[in-house]
């Protein structure tokens, strides 16, 4: 590609500037100690535009590093946002495999720095960038990390030290990673968000797919700016410069069959992209294809992330004050209005289709008898096709916010993630009876195997299947007392998003589906068998409705029929004896007003 060769060498100093990947012609890619190297030469070249700050460390130890070119040498975030400057942040190897954002970065901030026709790129937008964000995944190489990829020579791991997908634990933040991202997100506040990554999925001829479905949801003036100003820009310069772009995350109806078309995706608070809607931050998700050759992708990559600093640059007082606008209303669902107006907690494609015309490959349909189902060949010629899109959302489940939520001091990890997001709390300095709604959940179901070192209740999308069944919490009202140094949520505060996501049961990616609840759910008392003998042909002879459930239950379940202990146990839960154990009463109150609260 043009722009690539006329951009690279600089040796005019007398010092080779090509990035590691152009050194070695896109064969490979450097190691996180070259990486870093290379940055340091960049920062001690430019010591008044680019700073490079460590944010935490991962789980074997490593620095996690925050790259940071601001023009004026400011790198204070909150003198940065006052002189209405935009914040971008660029994540890159969340999943290590999928390094090419790093390569592209390099490049470009170098190119930012000595080109003189980019310069301007940072007069309105302060550039910030994580080389490697998975860096024990990233230091794991071989050239058997994906075997769906072309090249470079080695790549690293899919998950963190752990075998955790960091991209699955924005919301729980099991992993130091997500710890540390966490903590440095709240202290720079960016306004736009990128995360770099590499398909897997479909091949077809474009170079370049990315999706700003997440920014739809952050606030409706911003889902119409990214509409009209952002995506078709974007699309517009990308292939100008020689690439070949699609604005969608390409996830096929029907993985043998590209003419099904394409799937609706939803953005649940666990990826990096959903979590920015909690944030209200419009968040890109780039996804270079895979079996594009390496130079190609990074090139492809490198041309989206100018392109998007050329809009920033050009809006970025519209952006600020989308931002501003979008976080005032957010410190307002604890009062909505109309009150209780609905907050949607699940999306779901509408079942309604548009068209996109797409530039695929030509494809057979064979039967396989290695698989037994059907084989998709892909041929390198262009098929181009007008396919069906699931392009619109509707809402799947919603609950009316509250003013706020009191959590029992006990629940000490449920409480700890809510301090990790860095939601604002408050502790109860005294007992406090008072009215709230509580819910009741019953008629969970496990999965048998683990997702993400949990074993969580989950609704699948295209990426993950269903995990486990979400029974139901139905809400009542009730007096209920919370103990001294419980924790008071108030909805009217920026992050008022997060504690939807994390305390409402029924939220996607919420604390009880996790399993941080899991406790609430486990019977802790029983009755011997010849107590419950007892207590069984007591209510037998006095609760008709009891005994006519019980034999219902006999003729209709002989599992249950067959199950000595069963039988018996169908007494005991109906007792007061079996009530005392308060089997699924979900602790968290949500609270209708935080007046007469006893908080400091
Ligand atoms: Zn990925």
């Amino acid at each position: 590609m043009e722009s690539d060769e006329s951009r690279r060498p600089s040796t005019d100093t007398g010092v080779d500037w090509r990035t590691p990947a152009e050194l070695s012609d896109y064969r490979t890619t450097p190691d996180y100690a070259e990486t870093v190297d290379y940055l340091e030469r960049i920062a001690a070249s430019h010591p008044g535009t680019v700073r490079i700050e460590s944010f935490g460390r991962t789980g074997e130890g490593r620095d996690l590093k925050l790259v940071i070119a601001s023009k004026d040498g400011v790198f204070d975030s909150e003198e940065i946002h006052r002189s209405g400057r935009v914040v971008l942040l660029v994540q890159n190897a969340i999943h290590a495999g999928e390094m090419d954002g790093k390569d592209a970065c390099l490049a470009l901030l170098r190119d930012i720095l000595r080109e003189r026709e980019l310069s301007h790129l940072l007069e309105r937008v302060v550039l910030l960038f994580i080389p490697v964000y998975n860096i024990d995944g990233h230091e794991r190489r071989s050239p058997y990390g994906r075997i769906n990829q072309n090249g470079p020579e080695t790549f690293g791991w899919r998950a963190n030290a752990t075998n955790l997908n960091l991209n699955r634990d924005y919301m729980k933040a099991d992993a130091p990673e997500t710890r540390a991202f966490h903590r440095m997100f709240r202290r720079w506040r960016p306004d736009f968000f990128v995360d770099n990554h590499v398909t897997d999925g479909a091949d077809f001829q474009y170079d370049v797919t990315f999706a700003l479905d997440a920014s739809l949801d952050v606030f409706p003036p911003t889902a119409e700016w990214i509409r009209s100003a952002i995506t078709p820009e974007l699309v517009r310069q990308v292939n100008e410069s020689g690439h070949l772009t699609f604005p969608g995350a390409v996830f096929l109806k029907d993985d043998t069959d590209p003419s099904k078309g394409l799937a609706f995706t939803e953005n649940p608070p666990r990826f990096s992209t959903g979590q920015m809607i909690l944030e209200n931050r419009p968040g890109l998700l780039v996804e270079l294809h895979m079996l594009k050759d390496y130079r190609t992708r990074v090139t492809g990559d490198y041309e989206l992330m100018r392109s998007l600093l050329e809009l920033l640059d050009q809006d970025a007082a519209k952006l600020v004050a989308l931002n501003r606008e979008a976080d005032r209303a957010a410190a307002q669902l604890g009062s909505t209005t109309p009150p209780n107006a609905p907050f949607p907690l699940v999306l779901e494609g509408s079942g309604t289709t548009t068209s996109v015309e797409f530039r695929g490959y030509a494809f057979t349909r064979v039967p396989s008898d290695v698989s037994g189902s059907v084989a998709v060949h892909y041929r390198k010629e262009p098929w181009e096709a007008t396919i069906p899109v699931e392009a619109d959302a509707r809402v799947a489940v919603s609950v009316p916010p509250p003013a706020g939520y009191i959590v029992p001091p006990q629940w000490v990890q449920v409480i700890d993630v809510l301090e990790v997001h860095g939601v604002d709390i408050r502790r109860t300095t005294a007992p406090w009876t008072g009215p709230v709604e509580r819910y009741l959940c019953s008629g969970m179901r496990w999965p048998e195997r683990p997702f993400e070192g949990r074993f969580p209740i989950i609704r699948g999308g295209n990426v993950e299947r269903e995990m486990g069944q979400f029974g139901a919490c139905e809400r009542r009202t009730e007096t209920s007392t919370f103990p001294s140094g419980s924790v008071v949520v108030s909805l009217n505060q920026r992050l008022s998003k997060v504690a939807i996501h994390w305390l409402e049961p029924e939220a996607p990616d919420s604390a009880l589906r996790w399993g941080f609840f899991a406790p609430i759910f486990e019977q802790k008392e029983s009755g011997e068998a010849y107590v419950l003998e007892k207590l069984a042909r007591e209510t037998l002879a006095e609760d008709p409705e009891v005994k006519a459930e019980f034999d219902r239950r006999l003729k209709a379940d002989p599992a249950f029929a067959g199950d000595p202990r069963a039988r018996l146990d169908f007494f005991y839960v109906r007792s007061p004896w079996g009530a005392a154990n308060r089997v699924g009463e979900y602790p968290v109150g949500r609270l209708l007003s935080l007046n007469g609260l006893p908080i400091d």
